[in-house]
């Protein structure tokens, strides 16, 4: 395998490469290390590197990975990337500093009392199925401007971004232009778009956080 620190520095480097020869600061995007499925010995080198932002995709594998690293590391910022049981909601608000996949009213209720609960505010994004398929989680489009406003009116919910997976096996730049029309239209700031097989046409559409796993990582190995 391969050692996951050359694989960081060299998307950092093109991330930085491509924020400049796209007009915007070199500061300006993000790099979260989709960090599911591997172990702790993998991550510790990137932080050791002083890599601090890492995203997962399931609560119980990273109540089992992270509790320890956060107190190791406090300034680690920990993203949620994955769908959501409400059942899971107050978990996740003791877990992770941001949860990046608010899809839906019972799951924004459910935030709404564990953070309540818990006295501790959670940034969330909302997630949008930006390409209208029936198999992805997200808000339909059509819908976001509602459902951001009952997330912010009816829950409190500090919405500071929105995330979108866009389809496969189509140029995304038309999903990343739409994600950043309905921010604008909404008020928000933060665009989490861009994996590794896209960020760099997210990043020239306006993308603030690229979430990237295999091209720091390598290949994941397949359950
Ligand atoms: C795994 C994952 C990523 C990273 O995908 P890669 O193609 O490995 O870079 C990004 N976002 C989400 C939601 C993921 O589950």
């Amino acid at each position: 395998m391969e050692d996951p620190t050359t694989g960081l520095k060299q998307i950092l480097a093109e991330i930085k490469d491509t924020s400049i020869a796209s007009g915007r600061g070199p500061a300006k995007v993000q790099l979260t290390v989709a960090s599911k499925t591997q172990p702790i010995e993998r991550l510790v080198p990137l932080l050791k590197l002083g890599h601090r932002v890492f995203g997962e995709n399931r609560v119980q594998e990273a109540q089992a990975k992270w509790p320890q690293l956060q107190l190791e590391y406090p300034d680690l910022e920990l993203r949620m990337i994955g769908p959501l049981q409400s059942n899971k909601a107050e978990d996740a608000v003791r877990l992770f500093d941001v949860i990046e996949t608010v899809d839906r009213i019972s799951l924004a209720k459910a935030l709404y009392k564990a953070m309540n609960k818990l006295k501790k505010p959670v940034r969330c994004y909302v997630e949008v199925n930006i390409g209208n398929e029936t198999q992805k989680a997200g808000v339909a489009p059509e819908e976001a401007a509602a459902f951001i406003s009952r997330c912010r009116d009816e829950f409190s919910l500090h919405i500071e971004g929105l995330m979108c997976i866009p389809p496969a096996n189509c140029p995304p730049g038309p999903f990343f232009a739409k994600l950043r029309d309905i921010a604008i239209q909404n008020g928000i700031e933060n665009l989490s778009m861009g994996m590794s097989a896209d960020f760099g046409e997210a990043i020239r559409h306006g993308s603030t956080h690229v979430r990237i796993g295999t091209a720091v990582f390598g290949s994941r190995q397949p359950n």
